[in-house]
């Protein structure tokens, strides 16, 4: 894990932002994505998100495409204030495939 985190270098690519799935959500992040968005609490919820399938917490919303719906140009709208799902990746959870800076050789020999 520890040769994970020094070399991995994210290429901004937006790729885990467009896998499905969702993001989910906990109390900390909605406070901090409703402040960097401007809104209350109450209107972000309304805006951006839905309760999530396991029925017990919300996830954002996904875009028509799939894709979340805070990622814009390629880029999450909100990345400062962003969910602490998205902060842990990929350290805490990643798929086998699709992200480019997993998938390419680790210039470093770090294992
Ligand atoms: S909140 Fe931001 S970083 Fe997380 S999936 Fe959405 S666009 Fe990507």
């Amino acid at each position: 894990m520890d040769s994970l985190k020094r070399s991995f270098k994210c290429q901004q690519c937006g790729a885990c932002c467009r896998w499905s799935g969702h993001v989910l959500l906990i109390d900390t992040d909605i406070t901090r994505l409703a402040a960097a968005a401007g809104l209350s609490e109450e209107a972000f919820i309304a805006r951006y998100t839905e309760l999530a399938a396991n029925r017990c917490q919300l996830s954002l919303t996904n875009a028509p495409d799939g894709s979340c719906i805070l990622l814009k140009e390629n880029r999450c709208s909100l990345y400062k204030a962003r969910p602490d799902q998205c902060r842990d990746f990929p350290f805490g959870w990643r798929v086998a495939e699709g992200c480019p800076a997993l998938d390419a050789p680790d210039e470093t020999g770090a294992v």
